[in-house]
């Protein structure tokens, strides 16, 4: 079964909501090695704090009451230190968050996600789980996140 997972998922970081323009697990540091290629490494590797799929209250406009019923599955970082936060933000893998004076080779990915423009995007589930691993092996991998 494949993983129903958005394309571009909305991602909650620092209090504001951003339309990722690839899934999570493909967001690329924009900073510059120093081969002066773009680094190809993600934001989120094995190491770092991942985040969380969790339903919020869908409001159509900022300030208005959310919509009865209307929810969006949003991928949270709002659980993670600051200062990840703010890498999340920078676009920036693990290592380059730790060498600021690299320069970045492209610019940050994310735009602000607006529900009336957006709307293609508002998933109103969590993303399912990918099942790749026999029934057996579940139990296995249960306490994983
Ligand atoms: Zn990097």
């Amino acid at each position: 079964m494949a993983t129903c997972r958005p394309a571009r998922p909305v991602v909650q970081l620092l209090y504001i909501r951003y339309l990722a323009n690839r899934p999570v697990e493909e967001i690329q540091c924009v900073a510059q090695t120093r081969r002066r290629h773009r680094c190809t490494s993600p934001l989120l590797t094995t190491k770092a704090q991942a985040g969380v799929w969790t339903l919020v209250p869908l409001a159509t406009e900022p300030g208005q009451l959310p919509l009865a019923g209307a929810v969006l599955a949003v991928y949270s970082l709002t659980g993670l230190p600051y200062a990840e936060q703010l890498r999340w933000r920078a676009q920036r893998c693990p290592e380059h968050a730790a060498i600021p004076t690299a320069a970045d080779v492209a610019v940050t990915e994310w735009e602000l996600f607006d529900p009336l423009i957006h709307h293609e995007h508002i998933h109103t589930r969590l993303p399912t789980p990918t099942r790749r691993q026999a029934p057996a092996d579940r139990g296995r991998n249960a306490a994983q996140p």
